[in-house]
């Protein structure tokens, strides 16, 4: 099943996708998944983030081959940091580039939406809290990153946090293709079985620390390849089986 969150009409709708259509939903997908009799057309629609998170929390070094480009040693736990819900972006929406910072990178990563209240979460527990997967683009302001001790400031923009384009609730992660295209050319390509922290072991050791509310987002990482986006530039996370979000750099 795919998941959505649209403006229709001035509205903002949630919706199912159904061939070329959306089935629109009673009320938020986050509280009940209640179909209702109305279908818009796909074209009739403008996407929007699936879900408003209260908190990014994102994983550094999660891949084994951005760990050694980064010339940094592996984690023997997730390294955490937090992306704030105003860095919240939409697909097709643009990233905007400070003045603050002159390298500004992409970073494709596989995003997981947190469905119900998850405190202390065991790892077999897991999937019980996942409501589904989308894509994320971590945008950082590299320069920042290196020069600050921690990385607030770098990950923090406004528009720095675009997911979409929706969420699958039905794939299994363990084993996806996930490339980063800069201008239609290859950046980034990779697969999520090169994650060295799991899904599941992630909603796990994070809920162990804060609470994670539905709606929450868990960005689990970036595979070698990043690098520079310029002011004209059209950025997309494309992950199998979820589909690909687009971003213009302005
Ligand atoms: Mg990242």
């Amino acid at each position: 099943m795919k998941l959505l969150r649209f403006r229709f009409q001035d509205e903002t709708k949630f919706g199912v996708i159904e061939g070329n259509e959306v089935v629109v939903l009673e009320e938020d997908f986050l509280l009940s998944i209640k179909r209702s009799s109305s279908r818009v057309s796909f074209d009739e629609i403008e996407l929007l983030s699936p879900v408003s998170p209260s908190k990014f929390i994102c994983v550094g070094l999660n891949y084994m081959d951005h760990a050694n480009e980064m010339k940094e040693k592996l984690p023997d736990e997730p390294v955490l940091f937090l992306k704030p819900s105003t860095a919240i972006n939409h697909p097709n929406y643009p990233i905007y580039y400070p003045p603050q910072t002159k390298e500004l990178h992409y970073e494709a990563e596989l995003a997981v939406v947190i469905g119900k209240t998850a405190k202390n979460v065991m790892i077999e527990d897991a999937k019980n809290y996942i409501l589904g997967y989308t894509c994320g683009n971590d945008v950082t302001a590299r320069d920042l990153q290196r020069k600050d001790i921690q990385w607030t400031r770098s990950k923090s923009f406004d528009s720095f946090a675009p997911i979409g384009p929706w969420i699958e609730t039905e794939i299994d992660p363990s084993s996806l293709d996930i490339k980063l295209l800069l201008n239609d050319e290859i950046k980034q390509r990779s697969n999520t079985s090169n994650l060295i922290f799991k899904p599941d072991f992630l909603v796990s050791f994070i809920s162990s620390i804060m609470t994670l509310l539905p709606g929450d987002v868990i960005m689990t990482g970036t595979p070698s390849g990043v690098g520079p986006m310029k002011v004209g530039d059209s950025v997309s996370v494309v992950i199998e089986n979820i589909g690909t979000l687009t971003n213009k750099i302005e």
